[in-house]
């Protein structure tokens, strides 16, 4: 009896401490991760029905979570942990460059829309796409055959030269223009989880949705 006591207790004086320091290490690590997840600047459900609530749930809270703490422990220990996501995207290869590609170019996906969105741009932006392809409406059926163009999963972006020649880019499953020297003004995500509860295989009828949640005011600031 006695000796079961003094079992427990010498137990307890090294599970607790023990636990304690996994937990505190734990919050540091919490503490220390560099990229975080980006707030939405709308409700879940505020792009329905063109995005619907359960996708920005998915997409959002699942996929980019994912690629953002896959990220995070990947550049532990290496040469990218002190670098912003651009530079990694431009300078990195593999697993890294797969995850800060998927972490940049949503950033740049859900910060472009607006539940207000829609309509057409202005200003600068405006002649420029005029300047490219004649009208909006030309440029709208040129970046949907784009996003149609992609093989599988990736990315279609209206992008800009140094000089503010615009371009349609189409990249891959990570793929961001920044790797070109190109600057990213506007992208649709291609990927099945961008659209299979919505749209199921009609990848023509999202793209073309797309349009009217786009917020050209954070568009046009891009650029
Ligand atoms: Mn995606």
């Amino acid at each position: 009896m006695k000796n079961k006591l003094i079992i427990i207790l010498v137990g307890l004086a090294v599970l607790i401490p023990l636990s304690i320091k996994l937990l505190s290490s734990n919050i540091l690590n919490q503490n220390d991760m560099k990229f975080e997840l980006i707030e939405l600047p709308y409700a879940a459900d505020a792009l329905a029905p063109v995005i619907s609530k359960q996708t920005i749930e998915f997409h959002h809270g699942k996929h980019l979570q994912a690629y953002v703490n896959n990220l995070n422990n990947l550049i532990q220990g290496t040469n990218f942990e002190t670098a912003d996501l651009e530079t990694i995207v431009k300078e990195s290869e593999g697993s890294i460059f797969n995850n800060a590609g998927q972490v940049l170019n949503h950033n740049l996906y859900f910060l472009q829309f607006s539940p207000t969105g829609g309509g057409k741009p202005s200003g600068r932006l405006a002649q420029a796409i005029d300047a490219e392809w004649g009208s909006f409406e030309n440029f709208q059926k040129e970046f949907e055959a784009g996003g149609m163009g992609v093989f599988g999963s990736g990315w279609v972006w209206l992008a800009a030269d140094n000089a503010g020649k615009l371009s349609i880019v189409r990249e891959g499953p990570a793929g961001n223009p920044v790797t070109k020297g190109l600057k990213p003004l506007l992208t649709f995500d291609v990927w099945e989880h961008a659209y299979y509860l919505d749209f199921q295989n009609r990848r023509a009828d999202h793209l073309n949705s797309l349009w009217k949640i786009v917020d050209w005011k954070t568009v046009e600031s891009r650029y």
